[in-house]
């Protein structure tokens, strides 16, 4: 087992209860090839680290200022929008001209407030193994364990062996949250060490798939029904988008899927649609064209379930 291997991780959660049984502490991995239009942690989607501001953990330029004398690229400016928190106390924030920065983090390394911050960082698996062994006894207690997810933990495929290998060697239960967008050869390694798969079905039309996701469809789903045939345990996770995968054609396909590899699939989790993610598009200075999508209702998720057992009975709204 290699110790020293560095991953890289833009977030580590622990009690994580959203992720597969138990308590579990989740891995989150940066670096994601699709970028579906309602993802909920933007920040993992790119392989390098970028810039992330939170504008309400700055403690204003008149007691700071420091990013704004390092960044060589004129990127960080007064903000037109001055804070007042009590009348006397008037702060003036920061803000980030997306055009011009380059992501080089410098003004990172200076904010204290941790206003500033990079969007993940490199950690080597001893690290995260110290931390994982530390929530042992909660696992043990809950039946939960380690949940490597994303971004997509595939993309950084040695790290991830690794860190399924070492949770294994210390009896800890693995879930591997993925897309399914990578190739056979690689999630084939996943396979000796991942007690249950938390596997994405997005949409079952691939040209709809890649109008949302920017992938097609054809890989994820002929490596779902692999890793079935080779006796592997799964626990599909369908996000209900309204409008984008909700029709009944698509919820109809999703069943029959499901439905030819049910000997396999342990649960159906339909997740509806949150706006949850929209802070962090903004500390990303991107825009999230779903933003004024409303999340279905319980009465449509309610629908949604019912149609679905027509084809596979184990289904939980989550
Ligand atoms: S360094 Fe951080 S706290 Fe200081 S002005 Fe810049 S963003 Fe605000
Ligand atoms: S990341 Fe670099 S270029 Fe961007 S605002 Fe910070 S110092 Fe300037």
């Amino acid at each position: 087992m290699n110790l020293e291997i560095t991953g890289r991780i833009y977030d580590i959660q622990g009690f994580s209860v959203h992720d597969g049984p138990g308590i579990r502490t989740s891995v989150f991995l940066s670096g994601c090839p699709l970028s579906c239009l309602w993802c909920h942690n933007p920040e993992a989607i790119p392989f390098q680290y970028v810039l992330s501001y939170t504008s309400i953990k700055c403690i204003g330029i008149e007691k700071c200022g420091s990013c704004m004398s390092v960044c060589n690229f004129g990127a960080i400016k007064k903000s037109k929008l001055s804070n007042s928190q009590l009348l006397e106390d008037k702060i003036t924030h920061v803000e980030i001209d997306r055009t011009k920065c380059t992501n080089c983090l410098k003004c990172t390394t200076v904010c204290k407030a941790k206003a500033l911050i990079p969007s993940g960082q490199d950690m080597k698996l001893g690290e995260i193994m110290n931390k994982l062994m530390k929530d042992k006894a909660y696992f043990n207690g809950s039946g939960g364990g380690l949940t490597v997810s994303g971004g997509e933990a595939l993309s950084q495929i040695e790290f991830t062996v690794e860190l399924l290998k070492a949770a294994k060697s210390e009896n800890i239960h693995t879930c591997l949250d993925t897309t399914g967008f990578a190739s056979w050869e690689d999630l084939k390694k996943t396979l000796p060490y991942v007690d249950l798969y938390l596997y994405d079905l997005k949409h079952m039309d691939s040209n709809k798939h890649k109008e949302f996701t920017g992938v097609p469809n054809e890989k994820i789903l002929s490596n779902a029904t692999k890793l079935a045939k080779e006796g592997a345990k799964i626990q599909f996770r369908f996000p209900i988008i309204p409008g984008i995968n909700d029709s009944v054609d698509n919820l109809r396909m999703t069943g029959e899927f499901i439905k030819e590899i049910e000997y396999a699939v342990e649960l159906l989790q339909i997740l509806p649609y949150h706006r949850l993610g929209l802070p962090k598009y903004d500390r990303l200075g991107k825009i999230n064209i779903l933003k004024d999508l409303d999340s279905p209702s319980d009465a449509d998720m309610e629908k949604h379930k019912n149609f679905l057992e027509a084809y596979f009975p184990n289904i939980q709204i989550h």
